[in-house]
C-alpha cells in the first residue's frame, strides 16, 4: 500500500481502510475501471459520528443533508432513512428530493432559486425553510398571494472578514473578494430586508443562515460567526424582528482530507525563509466547536433562538465514496517518474493540489505503508492540475495495475454536472439537428432505478 503524506496511518484506522481498498479492487477485477464506489457502511460512521457531535450542541438540531455535494440517489435515500432531510440548492435536486422525501424536510438555497427552483418551490407545498440571499428573491416571495400557506423564510448572512481556512492563506481570500452570497451581518440592508420581509402576510421570517464556507476544522471560525450572529440579532430585536432559527449551513472538514496551506503570501514567506503555521489541517475539532455553541448558548437563547438547522455534505458523503483506476503508463523523465492513470481530475473534481487523500495501489502482494519506489501519480489531462500528488510504493509500477483513491464522495459525482444543473444539449452548427439530447431528470435517475446485477 501506498501512503500518502503518511495521512492513512494517521487515521488510526488503517485495517477499516485496507479491507474497503481490497473489496474495492476485488469489484474492480470482475467490473471495470476507473469507477466509483459507493459503501453504506462508510456512510453510517460518518452519519453517526456527526450525530454524536450534534448531541452535544445545547439545542435541538435539524439536520439537512446538502443534495449537491454528492447527488447519488443511493446516498441520498441512505441519509433520509437515516432521519436526515434534504438540503438543495437547484431545479434538478429539488426534483430529486422530493421524490425521496416531502418538501416540509427540504431547505432550499442558492443560485438555483433564481433559475426555476423558486418558482417550483411556492407552487408546491412549503418546504421547511427557504434561505433567501438576494433583493430580487425578496421581490419574488412579495408576491405571494397573502392568503396562501405561509412559508418559513431565512437571510444568508455574510460575516466580514472570516478566513483562514480551506488550507488557504488570507492573501488568496482577499484576491477573490467578498463573498457573492447574502446580506453583511453589520450592514443597515439586512435589517431593512428583514423588517420588510417580516410584515409579508404568507412569510415567516424565521431564521439566519450562516453557511461558512468549507473544509473549516477550527472553533475559531464558528466563534466569530457566532458572535456576529450575536450582535446581528440584538440589533434586529432592536428594530422589532425577533428570529427563532439559526441555520449553520455545512462546511465541516470530514477529517479524510488533509490540506496543506497554498497561497501567494505562504509562498512569499517560505521563500524568505519566514517562518509560517503551514500545518496541514484535516479533522475537524469537533469537541471545541461544541464547547462555542456551549459558551453561546445562554446568549443565543435570551435573543430568541430556539432551533439549530445544519446542512452537512461533505462530512458525510466523502469518506462514503472510492474510485478505483488504472495505471496506464510508466514514464520516466530524468529523475522524475510518472506514473499516468486512467482517472482525470474532471472526473475526481473534488481533487485539489494542495490536498492529500488515502491513496493504495493492488501490487498482488501484502499491502505495506512506504517504500523506495516513487511517483508522480497524474491523470490522462493535458494540462497540470491533472495531478493527484506524490505515492511511494513497495514494488513498481506497471500498466494494468490497479490504483483506489479514497475520500473522493464529495464533490465529485455532483460537480460532473455542475452543482446539479442538466447537461446541455449539442447541436450541429451546419444543419441545427440535435447530436446528443440534453440530459433529463428521468435520464439522470436511471441507473438507480435498473436492477443491479448481483455480485460476488
Ligand atoms: C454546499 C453547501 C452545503 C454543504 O457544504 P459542505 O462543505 O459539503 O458541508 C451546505 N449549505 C449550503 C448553503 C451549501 O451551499
Amino acid at each position: 500500500m501506498a501512503s500518502n503524506s503518511s495521512s492513512m496511518r494517521r487515521l488510526g484506522w488503517g485495517t477499516v481502510i485496507e479491507e474497503t481498498h481490497r473489496r474495492a479492487f476485488e469489484l474492480a477485477a470482475v467490473r471495470e475501471t476507473p469507477a466509483f464506489f459507493f459503501s453504506r457502511e462508510r456512510l453510517d460512521h460518518a452519519i453517526s459520528t456527526f450525530n454524536s457531535f450534534m448531541a452535544e450542541l445545547p439545542f435541538s438540531v435539524e439536520t439537512y443533508y446538502s443534495y449537491k455535494t454528492n447527488y447519488l440517489p443511493a446516498l441520498c435515500e441512505h441519509v433520509e432513512a437515516a432521519g436526515f432531510g434534504a438540503e438543495v440548492t437547484s431545479l434538478l435536486e429539488w426534483e430529486l428530493a422530493t421524490a425521496i422525501t416531502p418538501p416540509s424536510r427540504i431547505v432550499v438555497n442558492g443560485i438555483g432559486k433564481q433559475a426555476g427552483l423558486l418558482e417550483a418551490v411556492l407552487n408546491s407545498a412549503p418546504p421547511r425553510l427557504i434561505n433567501i440571499e438576494t433583493d430580487t428573491e425578496v421581490d419574488h416571495i412579495a408576491k405571494r398571494k397573502p392568503d396562501a400557506a405561509p412559508v418559513s423564510v431565512g437571510l444568508r448572512v455574510t460575516v466580514p472578514g472570516l478566513s483562514g481556512e480551506s488550507g488557504r492563506d488570507p492573501s488568496v481570500h482577499w484576491r477573490r473578494g467578498p463573498s457573492k452570497f447574502g446580506w453583511m451581518a453589520n450592514g443597515t440592508a439586512i435589517i431593512q430586508t428583514a423588517t420588510k420581509l417580516a410584515a409579508f402576510p404568507a412569510v415567516r421570517l424565521q431564521a439566519l443562515h450562516l453557511h461558512l464556507g468549507g473544509q473549516l476544522v477550527s472553533p475559531a471560525v464558528y466563534e466569530r460567526a457566532l458572535a456576529a450572529g450575536c450582535r446581528l440579532l440584538e440589533r434586529l430585536r432592536q428594530n422589532g424582528v425577533s428570529i427563532t432559527t439559526l441555520d449553520m449551513g455545512g462546511g465541516l472538514a470530514s477529517g479524510w482530507v488533509t490540506k496543506h496551506r497554498v497561497g501567494p503570501l505562504f509562498e512569499l514567506l517560505r521563500t524568505v525563509g519566514v517562518p509560517t503555521p503551514g500545518r496541514p489541517q484535516r479533522a475537524p475539532d469537533l469537541q471545541g466547536v461544541s464547547a462555542v455553541f456551549i459558551r453561546f448558548a445562554d446568549r443565543l437563547r435570551s435573543l430568541g433562538i430556539k432551533q439549530l438547522v445544519v446542512e452537512p455534505g461533505r462530512f458525510v458523503a466523502e469518506p462514503s465514496m472510492l474510485a478505483v483506476a488504472s495505471v496506464i503508463a510508466v514514464r520516466h523523465d530524468g529523475r522524475r517518474r510518472h506514473a499516468v492513470i486512467d482517472l482525470g481530475t474532471n472526473a475526481l473534481h473534488c481533487w485539489r493540489q494542495d490536498e492529500t487523500r488515502p491513496i493504495s495501489f493492488e501490487t498482488g502482494r501484502a499491502p505495506r505503508s512506504g517504500g523506495q519506489h516513487r511517483y508522480e501519480l497524474v491523470g490522462p489531462l493535458c494540462h497540470r492540475s491533472d495531478t493527484l500528488g506524490t505515492v511511494t510504493t513497495s514494488a513498481p509500477l506497471r500498466p494494468g495495475m490497479k490504483v483506489c483513491l479514497d475520500a473522493v464522495g464529495a464533490y465529485s459525482l455532483g460537480d460532473w454536472v455542475a452543482n446539479a444543473w442538466h447537461r446541455p444539449p449539442v447541436f450541429d452548427l451546419e444543419d441545427g439537428s440535435i447530436l446528443w439530447d440534453r440530459q433529463t431528470t428521468p435520464q439522470f435517475w436511471a441507473p438507480a432505478t435498473s436492477p443491479a446485477e448481483p455480485l460476488p
